[in-house]
């Protein structure tokens, strides 16, 4: 693409930039230098060319085949700051944990759930990411994105429809920023509620492994893990994938697992809790192809 300022490549390998590290190429990549860049290209595109947005890829599982099309990653718009006021300004591609230690210097509570979610902005305000009774819309104020003609619009967090682990905008929009409130509080209370997060993770999560975190959202007044724990797949592999022997909502890749290993296992819990219980679950993993 002529006169885009950022990063431009073609068959570019995505294997490297999720969490479980599977998947092949994407045909186009775009990493914008800023809003503009993006607007441009939007705007000057050939129109039969699908986008995908990427964030920290810490939610999604890459097809094998690769994804067609053009994927776009906004690494580069990562700016976050306290405006005047107090409230907080993310642009999509700031790391979560960024914000949440950005928070933390300024004495603004409400952030600490953050801290344990890995994942971009633009990946938390797609998901209403969430953790330990709270999730994204406690403090979201309002989101800018951008139509996929390149037009801007400003979002109120009621316009944004959040339920659990969605929002409720149903066009293809790119999420660009967002703008949050917390509330005054202590540094050392937040700093405490941080590591309260980061001490019950460890003690329920597997660590320093290759996962997308959570395979399923919670059906109605049930727990994912316990359904996929009864119909006896804590443990169960295939390839070199299989659901964690210490959270069995989550999914590892232990070394050399493609996306169909992960997918077979996906559709494997959702076909035995089907089976077993008449509960359908939903894949909170986001394919991308
Ligand atoms: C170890 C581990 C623990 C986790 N724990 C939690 C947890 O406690 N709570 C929780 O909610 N999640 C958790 N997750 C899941 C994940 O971190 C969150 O869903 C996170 O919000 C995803 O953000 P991301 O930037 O990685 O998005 P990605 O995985 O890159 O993308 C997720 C979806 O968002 C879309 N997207 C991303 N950025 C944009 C954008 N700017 N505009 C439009 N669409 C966009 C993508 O197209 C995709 O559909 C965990 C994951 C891991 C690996």
């Amino acid at each position: 693409m002529q006169d885009i300022r950022g990063v431009w490549k073609e068959n570019y390998p995505l294997k490297n930039l999720n969490w479980f590290k599977v998947g092949g190429n994407a045909e186009y990549f775009f990493a914008p230098t800023d809003v503009a860049d993006l607007v441009f290209f939007l705007k000057n595109r050939p129109m039969d060319l699908p986008i995908t947005v990427l964030g920290a890829g810490s939610n999604v599982l890459v097809s094998d085949n690769g994804v067609r099309g053009v994927v776009v990653r906004l690494n580069n718009l990562d700016n976050c700051y306290v405006m005047e006021g107090g409230k907080i300004f993310a642009e999509a591609g700031a790391l979560n944990m960024s914000v949440s230690n950005l928070a933390l210097r300024n004495n603004q509570g409400g952030f600490e759930f953050l801290s344990g979610i890995p994942g971009s902005i633009g990946g938390a305000i797609t998901m209403n990411a969430g953790s330990f009774g709270r999730e994204f819309c406690d403090v979201c104020v309002s989101v800018s994105a951008l139509t996929l003609n390149g037009e801007m619009l400003n979002l109120s967090v009621q316009d944004m429809g959040f339920t659990y682990r969605k929002n409720g905008i149903s066009e293809p929009l790119i999420f660009i920023s967002a703008t949050m409130q917390g509330f005054s509080d202590t540094a050392e209370n937040i700093k405490s509620k941080m590591d309260d997060i980061k001490t019950k993770r460890e003690e329920t999560q597997p660590k320093k492994v290759l996962t997308g975190g959570s395979t399923f959202a919670n059906p109605a007044s049930h727990k994912a893990w316990e359904l996929i724990d009864k119909v006896g797949l804590r443990g169960y592999k295939i390839g070199d994938a299989g659901y964690s022997d210490k959270h069995c909502n989550f999914i590892i890749n232990y070394g050399n697992a493609t996306a169909a290993d992960i997918e077979q296992l996906i559709l494997e819990a959702q076909k035995r809790v089907f089976k077993e219980f008449g509960i359908e679950l939903h894949s909170e993993i986001k394919f991308i192809k």
